[in-house]
């Protein structure tokens, strides 16, 4: 009865232990890149840079996400980014069985995804199972950028570029797999359109593969634009996808309206209500960022001579633009300076200053009614 007790008591002790843990605990996930295995979660990534020379992986806790880095692993997303990598360890065979991933230049026991970001290599020259991309659940590979991988290690079996104990999808990306024996080896291998966020976005994926570049032709089912398509049977030493994205916007012209003396013109440019993007010519290649600044094209401003304007007809002094002098418009001018105008007044202030010393003052009133009194 007392070890029951004591068995209860600790029992009591481990669940009260393990609580707050369980309670705070954050997908902390482990990756094996460069033969170095980092924990990362989405809260806390990890960054590391590549050497360029020799592909080597260096971790860098100081790093962050403003600074340059080849690598992040968030737990789940694995972002390559103008990354080199390769594993060259040639490992004992004896004690590669028990330890294999850790010589892998990539390798994960959890489903991740790898995202490219510019010109990124993967390689590993090991002589056993070692697939320079490997992992015991699902890959995602996905990502603007390209992706190179090689597994072509001489004296070398089962070369592979990608292995996994479970499926393989590629989301568009530009991929170039070769693996003397197996570009990818999978239960399933998928290609799909990426995921793109802007809805006139129409990607195409193009899937080449053959027993290696030159003979590489496209598949049956490429290129792919909608519904995933898989690729296993079809799938040889060498894989190359190329993902084309095309822009569908359906664009309305707005014609430009000419500036006047007094107002604002507007430039011609189109809009696309689908995306809710603006553009400044038909093929949408040149898009505007600001319309509502972009567009404007200023006011003229008067061109006056002997008192008229000669583009409008505008008389100096007449600011109610009423097309006559009268003393009303001495009286605009004199309520102008006292800051009185009502919303009601109408007041063109290009044509407030008829002294035309720069500035509106008590003398263009004094000149308006001097010119008045002239008549
Ligand atoms: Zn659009
Ligand atoms: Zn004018």
């Amino acid at each position: 009865m007392k070890k029951r007790l004591l068995a209860a008591a600790i029992c009591l002790c481990m669940v009260i232990g393990l609580f707050p843990t369980i309670a705070m605990a954050e997908e902390t996930t482990s990756i094996v890149v460069g033969s170095q295995t980092i924990s990362g979660s989405k809260s806390n990534p990890v960054y590391a840079v590549t050497n360029p020379d020799d592909g080597n992986v260096t971790v860098d806790s100081g790093l962050t996400e403003d600074d340059s880095w080849n690598i992040k692993w968030d737990g789940e997303t694995l972002t390559l980014k103008e990354a080199y990598i390769t594993a060259s360890s040639q490992v004992d065979f004896t004690t590669t069985i028990f330890f294999y991933p850790v010589q892998s230049s990539i390798f994960c026991k959890n489903d991740f995804t790898i995202e490219v970001i510019g010109n990124n290599t993967i390689t590993s020259d090991n002589k056993y199972y070692l697939a320079p991309i490997s992992s015991e659940r699902n890959i995602t590979i996905c990502g603007s950028g390209t992706l190179n991988c090689y597994n072509n290690t001489s004296g070398a079996f089962q070369r592979r570029a990608v292995y996994s104990d479970g499926d393989v999808t590629i989301k568009g990306a530009n991929l170039t797999l070769e693996g003397a024996d197996h570009s990818i080896e999978a239960n399933n291998i998928f290609v799909s359109i990426p995921d793109l966020s802007d809805p006139c976005a129409r990607p195409a994926v193009k899937v080449y593969s053959g027993s290696n570049q030159e003979s590489a032709s496209e598949i049956a089912g490429s290129p792919v634009t909608s519904d995933k398509i898989n690729i296993t049977d079809n799938l040889s030493k060498y894989l190359r996808t190329e993902t084309l994205i095309t822009m569908d916007h359906k664009l309305a012209k707005y014609e430009s309206t000419p500036a006047t003396c007094t107002k604002d013109g507007t430039k011609a440019y189109y809009y696309c209500p689908v995306c809710g993007k603006y553009f400044e010519d038909e093929a949408a290649t040149k898009e505007i960022s600001d319309i509502d600044i972009w567009k404007v094209i200023p006011a003229t401003g008067h061109n006056i001579e002997d008192g008229i304007c000669s583009n409008c007809n505008a008389i100096l002094g007449d600011v109610n633009n009423s097309s006559i002098l009268d003393i009303n418009d001495a009286t605009l001018v004199q309520l102008y300076l006292a800051n009185t105008l009502t919303e009601t007044n109408v007041f063109d202030e290009l044509l407030a200053d008829v002294t035309g010393d720069g500035d509106i003052t008590i003398l263009d009133a004094t000149a308006i009614q001097a010119m008045l009194s002239n008549v």
